[in-house]
Order: structure tokens, then C-alpha cells, then sequence
């Protein structure tokens, strides 16, 4: 859409998920010098922005006025303003508010710049060691039992990485349905109040998890992202337990790489792992 040279600008600004010294310069320079920051919650920002010296005007966008309030930003961005979006924590619209006005102004023509910065999910993903090539972002779960299984049996063939948000009063009873429905050996992460004192990244099989967290009520304290591997890492593990079983089988009739080539025609496990777990 065409952008007016007299109009002004929203600047979707990312603020730190913990440790104040990742708010970049850049942010903090946008924050200083726009007339405007739209804050989900403008008391929670007012201590970022004094932590900084910025003593922009803050104006409270939520969820719940967020659709009401656009067209008011947006009419005074025609008329030259700078304004930023910020929300509690990490990137807006990101499991926060921000889309509707975003899309308003990109509707009217302002020009919407990012300030990049940190997000949990891409933090927790940077350091989690799960396939990062192709990621899922399901934000939130449903708070309910039941509609968070039925959302998490909706999930089970996904190949790639799932990463979720979770609370810390619901972290064990999500973490015990994952368990339930992706199943027990499931490889996941989680990552709780990173870049924070109390940062801690557990991994392992999913019933692990479950007997971690549960047992340990430190590890339910704070904020969590919740990575789960892609059923695609199972699937392979699951080929490769039956490839050996059946390869253990036609060994006792067959020369080793003829086992291996049927053995691999059969279940679908690389042949070449199997033969070569004959030498190991
Ligand atoms: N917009 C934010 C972002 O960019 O990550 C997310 C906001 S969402 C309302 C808040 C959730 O993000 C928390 O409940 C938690 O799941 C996750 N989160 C935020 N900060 C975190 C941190 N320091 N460590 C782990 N998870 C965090």
C-alpha cells in the first residue's frame, strides 16, 4: 500500500524477556524519541522505561481496548506521529497484543518498522538442540484438561519442533498430558526463566520431565517454554528398535549384509546402521 511521506510511523519495539541489558540501543533510542508508547500494561513498562530514562508518554493497548483504541493511533500516525508498540516482555504480538493495530495501520498505509529484539521462543530454541529448520509455535495451550489433550492429539504426527508457552501452575499437568499423548520416550525441552538468575534448560524423554518438575518445586516456579521434538525423531527411533529386532532375526539364516538389505526393505530402519551395528 502506498505510505504518504507526511504520515508517521508505528515501531514494533522488543523489550527484554529477563535480563534488562538485552532492551538494545536501538530500542531504547526509538523509546526516547517517539511522542507516543502504546504499553499492554503501562504501569509493568513504566519501571523498563525508568530503568532507562525514557520519559516518553505511555498509553495503555490491550487486549481488551486494542480494537478500540487502533483507529485512534492510526489517525494520529497520518497526522506525523512516531509511535511504539511494546508489550510486558519479549516481542509484540507474539502471544500478546499488538496484531489488530498492526494490521490497522499497515491497512491505512503507515509504515510499521520492527525493532528486533528477545522473544522466549526463539531464546528457548536457540539453546534447546532440538531441529530448528522447522519449527511450530503453538503459543499458549488450552487451560482446560481436556481441550488441552484434544489439542495435543491433534498434534502427534507434527514432524517439527512444537514449542509451547506454559505458566507455572500449569506447567506438570501439561507436561504429564504431553507425556500421555505424544508418549513417555518423547524427547522435550524446558527452558524456565531464561536469561534470568534462575535460568535453568532441562532435557530428556518426556515421563522424565514429568518426574523432574514434579518432584521439584523450584523447577515449577517462573516462566517456561516447552519444546517438544517432532514425532518425526520418534518415528525413526521406533524403525530403527524394530530394523535391529528383525536384522537379529534373519542374522541366524543369513550372511550380515543380506539381513541388513531385507532387514531394511522390511521395516524401513537404514540398512547401514543396521550392518554396521555388527562391527560395534
Ligand atoms: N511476547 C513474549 C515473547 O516474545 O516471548 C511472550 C509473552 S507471553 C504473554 C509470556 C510467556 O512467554 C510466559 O508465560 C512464558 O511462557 C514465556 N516467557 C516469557 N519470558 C520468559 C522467560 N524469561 N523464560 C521462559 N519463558 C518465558
Amino acid at each position: 500500500m502506498a505510505q504518504s511521506a507526511a504520515t508517521g510511523k508505528l515501531w514494533v519495539v522488543a523489550t527484554p524477556i529477563g535480563n534488562l541489558d538485552d532492551c538494545s540501543p536501538r530500542a531504547q533510542q526509538v523509546l526516547r524519541q517517539v511522542d507516543l508508547i502504546a504499553c499492554e500494561d503501562t504501569r509493568h513498562s513504566a519501571s523498563l522505561l525508568k530503568h532507562f530514562g525514557i520519559a516518553t508518554r505511555t498509553l495503555a493497548v490491550h487486549e481488551h481496548n486494542e480494537r478500540e483504541v487502533s483507529g485512534d493511533l492510526v489517525r494520529r500516525m497520518h497526522e506525523g506521529a512516531q509511535i511504539a508498540l511494546i508489550c510486558d516482555a519479549g516481542t509484540p504480538l507474539i502471544s500478546d497484543p499488538g496484531f489488530r493495530l498492526v494490521r490497522a495501520a499497515r491497512e491505512a498505509g503507515i509504515a510499521v518498522s520492527p525493532v528486533a529484539g528477545p522473544c522466549a521462543a526463539i531464546a528457548a530454541l536457540s539453546v534447546a538442540g532440538l531441529a530448528s529448520d522447522c519449527f511450530v509455535f503453538e503459543g499458549f495451550l488450552p487451560a482446560k484438561s481436556a481441550a488441552r489433550r484434544a489439542h495435543l492429539q491433534a498434534l502427534i504426527g507434527e514432524t517439527r519442533t512444537l514449542i509451547f508457552y506454559e505458566s507455572s501452575h500449569r506447567i506438570v499437568e501439561s507436561l504429564t498430558d504431553m507425556a500421555q499423548v505424544f508418549g513417555a520416550a518423547r524427547h522435550a525441552v524446558l527452558a524456565r526463566e531464561l536469561t534470568k538468575l534462575f535460568e535453568t534448560v532441562l532435557d530428556g524423554p518426556l515421563q522424565e520431565l514429568v518426574q523432574r518438575v514434579s518432584t521439584d518445586t523450584d523447577q515449577q516456579r517462573g516462566e517456561f517454554v516447552l519444546l517438544v521434538a517432532g514425532a518425526g525423531d520418534d518415528a525413526d527411533a521406533a524403525r530403527l528398535v524394530e530394523g535391529h529386532r528383525v536384522f537379529g532375526l534373519l542374522r541366524k539364516e543369513l550372511s550380515p549384509s543380506r539381513a541388513a538389505k531385507l532387514a531394511a526393505e522390511i521395516t524401513g530402519a537404514p540398512r547401514k546402521t543396521l550392518y554396521e551395528s555388527v562391527e560395534s
